[in-house]
């Protein structure tokens, strides 16, 4: 890269690596859960890692970059899976992992700098305040809170929470424009759409606060089912049981966890369909006589194993949300994915008819969220791989099926969420990074205006031809 000597000299005194291992390490994230994506983007790589550990470290990154016409690409703990933290121009990887203090918690939220780890977070929230995050990743215990908010949707607490787009599930981002003088914004209310799930384009967050609720011992749960269908039917009501406390809902089809959570194997007879469940202690109760009603049968409760058992096991919800996948990948890695939703108020009969739609091809995998104010499923289902127009054609038989795809197979924003420019996002990259240095390549509004979202087309950057 031109100017890298140059840029090395304005960033005396802020911690760089150069070292080609790490540079190999800190340009990937997890892009190869998608063969797709593993084909595009394997040759991708930064020419410099910049750990800055104070805002003032950030803002003097950003103007030596901006002088020098340099892109820069954010990172926190890159476990985004569709090449979100990739640098597709090379250039910088910004690793926010230097910024991780705490700043305050108090009763209803937490502060804390944009690289803070959120499971850091929300076990110092429970020891201090008896409070916890609302919305976790799978992720939680090596994502950063700001990778979360650009990066993610929600996760584990969406059964009482919806997801990070839900107005009032972020209270406030400290944001560095990426200009000759950066500026730094406070954003809070409508303002907070600017920057959240837009992957970094437009703005550097250095500060969080994020809303709390009340903690528990949450007790895992494994209820069994002879149909994946009566799995769903039952996640669906007890997603409605206003009383009942519940912080994770999620159906999988037979034979997910007798093949891929062998750890499981003592619990979870063959041809069982589960529900993984996590319950609130005060809940329990409730939770077991609607489970009885409801046709299941308890296979396994935390609360009541062997010590010596229960320190083997991980906690539930790392083999739900996108765990799930990760699993089977660690036992078969032809297994890919989609990201789908099953919509309000037929989630129980889409998610069936899917299942039945590509028998030992796809491996239904859903999960229970609150929805634009209903209880319904978005789908993680599994796709044993056999070619890339086969991928295509599934996804599309979903939509054609009123199951809408958020595509995991791209690496724009984009055609990853809703296939049509966000007009907010767009117009707050015109003004907070008026060259394009942010993270560039995955908003296609800013690269090319007239791209036909509605077409067969998948968009190309063109600068990624420079590193493959
Ligand atoms: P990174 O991957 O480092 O970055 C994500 C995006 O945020 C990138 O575009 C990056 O440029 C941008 N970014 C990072 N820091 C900043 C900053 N300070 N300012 C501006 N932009 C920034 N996602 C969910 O939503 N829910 C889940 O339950 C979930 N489960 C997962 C399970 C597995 C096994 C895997 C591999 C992924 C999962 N994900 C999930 C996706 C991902 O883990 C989450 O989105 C995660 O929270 C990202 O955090 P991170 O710190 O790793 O971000």
């Amino acid at each position: 890269m031109e100017n890298l000597d140059a840029l090395k000299k304005a960033l005396d005194g802020i911690k760089i690596d150069d070292r080609p291992a790490n540079l190999e390490k800190k340009s990937k994230d997890f892009y190869w859960y998608s063969p797709i994506l593993k084909r595009q983007l394997t040759g991708v790589i930064a020419d410099l890692v910049v750990v800055p550990t104070s805002e003032k470290e950030v803002v003097q990154v950003i103007k030596a970059c901006f002088k020098l016409d340099i892109p820069v690409t954010v990172r926190g703990g890159g476990t985004g899976n569709y090449g979100q933290a990739m640098p597709l121009s090379g250039g910088v990887v910004l690793d926010m992992t230097g910024m991780d203090k705490i700043k305050e918690i108090k009763p209803g939220s937490i502060s804390a700098e944009a690289g803070a780890n959120m499971w850091k977070m929300d076990q110092q929230a429970k020891a201090q305040t008896g409070q916890e995050m609302r919305l976790l990743p799978s992720t939680v215990r090596s994502s950063t809170i700001a990778g979360f908010i650009a990066g993610g949707s929600g996760g584990v607490g969406g059964i009482q929470w919806g997801g990070l787009r839900d107005h009032g599930n972020i209270i406030r981002l400290r944001v560095i424009t990426m200009e000759a003088e950066p500026r730094v914004l406070e954003l809070t209310g409508w303002d907070l759409h600017k920057v959240s799930h837009a992957y970094g384009t437009n703005g550097i967050i250095t500060e969080v606060e994020m809303p709390l609720t009340a903690a528990y011992e949450w007790i895992d749960v494994i209820v069994g089912f002879d149909s994946f269908k009566q799995a769903m039917a039952y996640g669906a009501e007890l997603g409605v049981q206003d009383g009942l406390l519940t912080k994770l809902i999620c159906p999988m089809a037979a034979p997910i966890s007798q093949n891929y959570f062998p750890r499981h194997e003592d619990f979870v007879p063959a041809g069982s369909h589960v529900v993984l469940v996590m319950v609130a202690p005060h809940a329990m109760d409730a939770f077991t006589s609607f489970t009885e009603v409801g046709g299941g049968t308890i296979l396994m409760r935390s609360d009541m194993l062997d010590p010596k058992v229960a320190r083997r096991l991980p906690p539930l919800f790392e083999f739900a949300w996108n765990h799930t996948t990760l699993r089977a990948l660690q036992v078969d890695d032809s297994i890919t994915y989609l990201q789908v939703l099953y919509p309000y108020p037929n989630a129980v009969e889409l998610a069936d008819k899917m299942d039945r739609m590509f028998p030992d091809e796809l491996l239904s995998h859903a999960e229970f969220v609150r929805f634009d104010g209903n209880v319904t499923a978005v789908g993680l289902p599994m796709i044993r791989f056999s070619s890339e127009e086969r991928l295509e054609e599934i996804m599309r038989l979903h939509e054609e099926n009123g199951c809408p795809v958020f595509n995991p197979h791209r690496y724009t924003l984009e055609e990853g969420g809703m296939k049509q420019t966000d007009e907010v996002q767009l117009s707050f990259k015109q003004e907070a990074d008026p060259k394009g240095l942010l993270n560039p390549g995955k908003m296609v509004a800013w690269d090319n205006p007239d791209f036909d979202f509605t077409s067969d087309q998948i968009y190309l950057f063109p600068g990624l031809e420079k590193s493959n």
